[in-house]
């Protein structure tokens, strides 16, 4: 069950947005009275209540707003007791003085923004014996087996407990605790006002990640990256998992680099079943794979990984995403590696990343003369030796005309939408123009290559079939292509921060 906290500060808003919250399928809200200004009216919250609460009052100490006594606090607490609240939260050091009274059920809770607590089961022990119907432990994660330890913590206890990794890197035991065992999950009202470290929007809770259906048999996929918060993966394959009725959950992963090997290692812990792999990580995953396909050797770094029973297979779908995207701008038909250069002769790739990369050694391969330039010309000129490419200088960029100008940089993204790499009177109606950019997906260059006549492919296209060769290599079915990209569409349209 998802339980949503509510943190405002006017009593008319709680009460409007927990209505609001019933009306869509919500069955269990955290009312937060730390938030509340003025004369907390506890009766009042609680008197004709359209859904089950919990009452909390949390103390600055423990990430909460509440300024005034202590006395005042558990004073209100035992109000919400009297009154018949359906749950009261009762943190460690205060729980032991607070009697059971009614029908009323206790959490007794322990936070630590910190850190993980040592001793989870010994700290789990002394919260149950404190006449606790519920167990509830916050900690921060500090690292991504912070999250292992607290849900295998939640499993092996025998009473119910919420178990939560606060912060980026615990928002996995947000999503998986009910697969775990624990009775609820916190989620927030309003994605951007979260009432803790990591907490996340209740739609997304609901809607994304489908946190109601997931159950011990559904399947962990995920994209590992630091940092990953900003990553569109989820969206795009949380949707198609929906839709084609896959019982599996895509998850954000943040993995620090310094602890990719002991991520990997515990993957069976999770267990892990796919990852998209992205910066910083795409070359350090090969250490793990037993078994790569040619594109990785090519490349030398992989963004999909598969847990098979005899190993880690790595694959790279950032080239075929590519060309597949350019071959369908183009109209040609695919054909296998080596074959024609989708009526292209010459490209230019701006930009010497990853992504520079994947595309450079993908048109490569269609037999296509592909130059390479970037700000850091060293890096250019190492994608040039590994791939089999020119270089040229950045600042020549414009001086040959090329029947290709591929953006790999990522000059025009959010926010920076009036910046383009490639100058306007320099294009060509002759040219396709591809930018991988995908947010947003209309930048000033492919603005300016339509209205020159260019053929063009977006940034939307390229990862959308990036995630849809992911999608079949996992699944072995076709992915719902068309759903990946409305639902790239909607959460780049609504996205605040660059991607
Ligand atoms: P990366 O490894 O960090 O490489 C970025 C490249 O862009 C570097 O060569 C960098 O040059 C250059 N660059 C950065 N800012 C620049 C600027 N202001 N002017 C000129 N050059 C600049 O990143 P990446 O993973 O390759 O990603 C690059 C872009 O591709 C991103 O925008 C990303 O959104 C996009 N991408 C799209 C997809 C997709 O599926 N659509 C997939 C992957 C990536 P220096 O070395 O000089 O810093």
């Amino acid at each position: 069950m998802i339980c949503v906290s509510i943190g405002r500060g006017r009593h008319r808003h709680v009460i409007v947005e927990q209505q609001h919250l019933v009306d869509n399928g919500i069955r269990l809200v955290e009312l937060r009275l730390d938030y509340l200004q003025g004369e907390v009216q506890v009766k009042r919250l609680l008197k004709d209540r359209p859904c089950p609460v919990i009452v909390t009052c949390r103390r600055k100490t423990d990430g909460g707003r509440w300024e005034h006594s202590e006395d005042a606090r558990l004073r209100l607490l035992r109000t919400a007791i009297v009154e018949g609240a359906d749950y009261v939260d009762l943190e460690d050091d205060v729980a032991a003085g607070v009697p059971r009274y009614g029908a009323t059920k206790r959490i007794v809770s322990h936070h630590d923004f910190q850190k993980m607590p040592a001793d989870l089961t010994h700290l789990h022990r002394r919260l149950a014996s404190m006449d606790a119907d519920v167990v509830k432990i916050a900690a921060m994660a500090n690292h991504p087996t912070d999250n292992l330890r607290m849900l295998e913590m939640v499993h092996a206890s025998r009473s119910p407990t919420v178990g939560i990794c606060m912060g980026e890197i615990g928002v996995p035991t947000r999503v998986l605790g009910g697969r775990a065992g624990a009775p609820f999950t916190f989620a927030t009202f309003n994605e951007d006002r979260a009432l803790a470290p990591g907490q996340i929007g209740w739609r997304q809770m609901k809607e994304m990640y489908r946190y109601d259906s997931i159950t011990p048999a559904t399947k962990i996929y995920g994209v590992v990256a630091d940092p990953v918060a900003h990553s569109l993966s989820p969206v795009v394959h949380n949707a198609a998992l929906a839709a084609a009725g896959i019982d599996a959950v895509y998850l954000p992963f943040r993995v620090p680099p310094e602890q990719i090997d002991e991520f990997l290692s515990a993957s069976a812990r999770w267990p892990l079943t796919g990852l998209s792999v992205t910066l910083p990580h795409k070359e350090a995953v090969l250490r793990h794979a037993s078994r790569v396909d040619g594109l990785v050797k090519a490349i030398g770094a992989a963004n999909t990984l598969s847990f098979a029973a005899d190993g880690i297979v790595a694959a790279n779908t950032d080239a075929s995403a590519a060309v597949e995207s350019l071959a369908a701008a183009l109209e040609t038909d695919e054909q296998p590696s080596g074959g024609d250069g989708l009526g292209l002769k010459t490209a230019i790739v701006l930009g010497a990343g990853g992504a520079a990369r994947a595309v450079a050694f993908g048109l490569k391969q269609r037999g296509i003369e592909v130059t390479v330039t970037s700000r850091t010309v060293e890096r250019a000129q190492k994608i040039a030796a590994e791939v089999g490419c020119k270089v040229v200088d950045w600042s020549a960029r414009h001086r040959m005309p090329f029947d290709c100008v591929v953006n790999a940089t990522p000059v025009g993204m959010h926010p920076n939408v009036n910046e383009c790499p490639y100058e306007k009177e320099h294009l060509r109606p002759y040219m396709a123009v591809f930018d991988t950019v995908y947010n947003p997906e209309n930048t000033l260059l492919i603005k300016e290559a339509r209205s020159v006549g260019c053929r063009i492919v977006t940034g939307v296209d390229m990862f959308v079939r990036q995630a849809a060769i992911q999608f079949r290599i996992w699944h072995g079915t076709e992915p719902p292509q068309h759903v990946m990209r409305e639902a790239l569409k909607r959460a780049t349209a609504s996205a605040k921060q660059p991607t």
